[in-house]
């Protein structure tokens, strides 16, 4: 048995929790004086984050991904905060995403950690646009029409971890797919498209219920009104995913996905590349060279204003967001736990008796700017990943 003391996330209360066989046994007052209650650190639902891409130069769309580099890689997100999430494959070959997902599936099968922490992969791509801009750093080689027969051999080799799939709606085929993708339970995301409102207004009506890290994933330049920006904010039956590290979209446009989607519609992602993790340098992945700079992003190399995925995690988007945004604690935790949690039917955690153990300890440092502005910081102490406790080493 576990025994944890921290504050709510919602509340602030202290509390104590006891933690066995993988659940939440009994959560009650700590019973400790205010002095000694603010001093505790605090404690939440287990972030989620439906879109990660591997970590420390270990990429889950490698064709030579194994089974050790994705508990390598799900112990390194355990102790940043982050107890479930998504292993993302980014447009590759079939068969190198086939060779993923059935990595990803074995190293479930041996890892207990690994089982309680992936509860789904992301496959981004390969069935987006081709065009410089909307595609992002995905190679242009393997980027192709949308097709179902492919879609069904990743499930294959998955055996049905697949629970969502991004893509460009105005490719070949892309609104067939998402009509017999989404009937199939999938989550159908919308991103790295140029298409128009009429086209992102289809796909929503074929089943599309997510835009994948809007403000990302689209041209530097867009007409000002027929635009991949205002269908996808407009529509309430989408639900936006934002990278909120501060450098991937401004804080007037979080401010404004947040005022049009409100914190009903919005999942925080970190989009964490496989570079996260890695210190400053130049790092390829044989397809794409990139920069990781001393500011913490991670660009395309030889430049800095192209971003290639981000150096920061979720917790770290939550603290972002929370001060950009001027939101609650408890508001901001839920964009990377809850919410993503009922758009992708996982069962949810929760900080009440009898709910899966998943869980995050962490604080917030607080730094006021000189300009008057309050940034927080996010520091995680420890996770509790269905029952099993990884003690951060940050
Ligand atoms: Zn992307």
């Amino acid at each position: 048995m576990t025994t944890l003391t921290a504050r709510r996330f919602d509340t602030g209360e202290a509390v104590r929790l006891q933690i066995r066989n993988g659940r939440i046994a009994s959560i009650l007052p700590a019973g400790v004086s205010a002095q000694e209650s603010a001093e505790l650190p605090f404690v939440g639902p287990g972030l989620f984050d439906i879109q990660v891409n591997g970590f420390h130069g270990i990429w889950f769309c490698s064709e030579t991904l194994t089974t050790d580099d994705v508990e390598k890689v799900i112990r390194a997100y355990s102790q940043q905060g982050i107890t479930r999430c998504f292993p993302t494959l980014i447009t590759t070959s079939c068969g190198a995403i086939e060779h993923g997902l059935a990595t990803i599936r074995r190293a479930r099968e041996n890892s207990m950690l690994v089982r309680n922490s992936v509860v789904g992969c992301h496959v981004e791509g390969p069935f987006i646009s081709p065009v410089d801009g909307p595609r992002g750093a995905h190679p242009l080689q393997h980027v192709r029409p949308a097709d179902v027969s492919e879609f069904l051999r990743w499930q294959q080799a998955a055996g049905g971890l697949v629970k969502l799939v991004t893509l460009a709606p105005e490719v070949a085929n892309g609104l067939d797919f998402i009509e017999q993708v989404a009937a199939t339970g999938v989550v159908v995301s919308i991103g790295h498209t140029a298409a128009s409102t009429s086209i992102i207004q289809q796909a929503i009506e074929r089943g599309a219920r997510l835009g994948t890290h809007l403000g990302n994933g689209c041209a530097g330049m867009v007409p000002r009104h027929d635009n991949v920006f205002w269908p996808q904010l407009a529509d309430d039956r989408l639900t936006c995913s934002v990278i909120a590290d501060g450098w991937h979209v401004p804080a007037t446009m979080l401010n404004c996905v947040h005022r049009c989607k409100t914190s009903d519609r919005i999942i925080l992602t970190s989009d964490v590349s496989g570079f996260g993790g890695c210190r400053p340098g130049r790092y390829s992945t044989g397809e794409v060279a990139v920069d990781v700079l001393t500011d913490g992003r991670i660009v395309v190399a030889g430049q800095t204003q192209f971003l290639a995925g981000s150096g920061a995690t979720t917790g770290e988007c939550v603290a972002h967001f929370m001060s950009t945004c001027n939101t609650t604690l408890q508001d901001a935790w839920s964009l990377a736990s809850s919410r993503p949690a009922e758009l992708m039917k996982v069962a949810p955690s929760s900080l009440e008796e009898g709910s899966p153990a998943h869980l995050t300890v962490f604080r917030l440092q607080e730094t006021t700017e000189a300009d008057g502005r309050a940034t927080r910081r996010f520091l995680p102490e420890l996770s509790v990943v269905g029952g099993l406790v990884e003690r951060s080493s940050v």
